[in-house]
């Protein structure tokens, strides 16, 4: 039977501002969305959190054996400077400072985002589809919610009717803005720009000469704005009505509060049946961003070359930090607060290699079933990863408690208690042992070497009968997590992940 059947998820919707039931349109599939970056720049740390905290819900949710279909764009065309309706696109921008084309630029950064996320060990998500890709679908969208009388167009851009739209939907459903206040808070003046209201939005804008990302459409050339890239890719790959919605706190309004307007307005249909919004990483109390230049990088992390670290961190134990807060939560960074859970860290890995070692007894003195559960019931409650990571301490106390004879488990319970740390400290956490980082992260080749020498090393050994110096290796490497068999070909290795 799948887990999912087993286990109750309940999901915080920030659209219905409570944690609901977990059912998705299509049993046993989950169609999830989450908005990806603008590739402009290099992503900071705070970038990283949101993905990270998506990358934790994608393994939950494929670790209760849902077929999850994930898309993450990538957003390489229409977002403007200050998020506004004016002003330059920021690709475009860097393309000019930096002299480059603007496909340069995206590809520059899109290696680098992917790079740093595979440091951080997140899945690539099923699917990455890009702006620029989908103008075609963009400018179908248009045309559609223009013929239902809800966007007009206006000296070769074209903008959502809002008023229009609210008149029998309502524009703030998600954020909870209210009309009134919009227009009151606008600083824009009526009559003073092309738009009907000042809270109507782009969905397609006039591209002026200088503009160097443009394409041709019903409405003449330009491009599309951004808010219509979510609802095009996420429509065409997920359907009308999907399941999951994600993105960062700070997207909420006006782009997500836009797609819920321009997917209600195409097809009649509220896009979306859970709403996730992951809360900010803050430095020095302040919101992290590419903008105020307040933030620090993850190569800072890897490198510890930053005014803000006294040392490096490896990228999983940066990872470990983020996981301990839960990602609706606000997480200040601070080199204290990574130092104190690379501490937690190195317990929790120390205790994963003790496991292998533990004595058994004919019966348990432990219930592990029932803590097995808790970790459950921690996921299940809006994937709630700091009270997951409370369990598996807990299981590390149970673990040098049997270690010292202080209690006693059973083969039977000690399987269950191996099989659900490994599942949810490496695949529902997504950590990694630092060992096993350095295998992956491109060493691997010098790690192969270095094992392989201490194998022939150990072999000459045995062959002198200098048994001390064989069995001193082969227990030093199982320590560091390097695993060595014997078999009638000779010896082989297999280091923990
Ligand atoms: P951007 O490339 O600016 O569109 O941002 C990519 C993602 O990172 C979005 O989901 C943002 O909400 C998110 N984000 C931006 N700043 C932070 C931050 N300080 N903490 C957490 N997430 C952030
Ligand atoms: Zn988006």
């Amino acid at each position: 039977m799948a887990l999912y059947n087993q286990q109750e998820l309940y999901i915080y919707n920030s659209q219905a501002t409570k944690k609901e039931k977990f059912l998705p349109v299509n049993e046993g599939l989950v169609g999830m969305y989450v908005c990806g970056p603008t590739v402009y720049n290099k992503v900071h740390l705070g970038n990283c959190r949101t993905f990270i905290s998506f990358d934790l819900v994608f393994r939950y949710l494929k670790h209760l054996d849902y077929k999850v279909r994930y898309v993450r764009n990538i957003t390489d065309a229409g977002h403007l400077e200050n998020d506004a309706e004016e002003g330059e696109d920021r690709i475009a921008k860097k393309a000019r400072l930096e002299e480059l084309e603007p496909m340069e630029v995206v590809q520059k950064y899109t290696v680098d985002f992917h790079d740093i996320l595979r440091e951080f060990n997140n899945i690539p998500p099923s699917i990455e589809p890009t702006a620029t890709g989908h103008i075609v679908e963009q400018i179908e969208i248009i045309k559609t919610i223009v013929d239902k009388g809800l966007a007009y167009e206006a000296n070769g851009s074209v903008y959502f009717d809002v008023m229009e739209y609210h008149k029998n939907n309502h524009y703030g459903i998600l954020s909870g803005r209210k009309i009134e206040d919009l227009i009151a808070n606008t600083r824009e003046l009526a009559g003073q720009s092309e738009k009907k209201n000042p809270q109507d939005f782009a969905l397609w804008k006039k591209a002026e000469p200088q503009h160097i990302m443009r394409w041709p459409s019903p409405w003449g050339v330009g491009f599309p704005g951004w808010h219509l890239e979510c609802t095009a890719m996420s429509t065409k790959y997920l359907g009308e009505e999907f399941d999951i919605h994600g993105g960062g706190m700070d997207l909420k309004f006006p782009h997500h509060e836009c797609e819920i307007a321009q997917g209600k307005a195409a097809t009649g249909k509220d896009p979306v049946h859970y709403w996730m919004h992951a809360n900010m990483l803050t430095l020095n109390g302040k919101k992290m961003a590419k903008s105020t230049g307040n933030n620090i990088l993850p190569e800072e992390i890897f490198t510890g070359n930053s005014k803000h670290l006294s040392k490096a961190y490896a990228p999983t134990v940066a990872r470990f930090f983020m996981l301990q807060a839960h990602y609706r939560s606000i997480l200040d960074f601070s080199d204290e607060a990574l130092q104190a859970a690379e501490k937690g860290f190195d317990r929790l890995m120390e205790a994963m290699q003790q496991i292998d070692k533990l004595p058994t007894s004919n019966t348990s003195s432990l219930d592990v079933s029932n803590w097995k559960q808790k970790c459950y019931d921690a996921m299940n409650d809006d994937f709630n990863s700091p009270i997951l990571i409370a369990h598996l301490f807990d299981a590390v106390k149970m673990i040098n408690a049997i270690k010292v004879e202080k209690e006693y488990i059973s083969k039977e319970d000690l399987q269950i208690l191996k099989e659900s740390m490994h599942s949810f400290v490496f695949d529902v956490l997504g950590l990694k042992s630092k060992e096993a980082a350095v295998q992956k992260d491109g060493n691997s080749t010098q790690v192969d070497s270095l094992v392989k020498m201490l194998i022939n090393l150990r072999a000459e050994a045995r062959a002198n009968k200098d048994f001390a110096t064989s069995d001193k290796i082969r227990d030093q490497l199982f320590e560091m997590g390097v695993e060595l068999k014997d078999n009638k070909d000779g010896t082989v290795f297999t280091v923990k992940a």
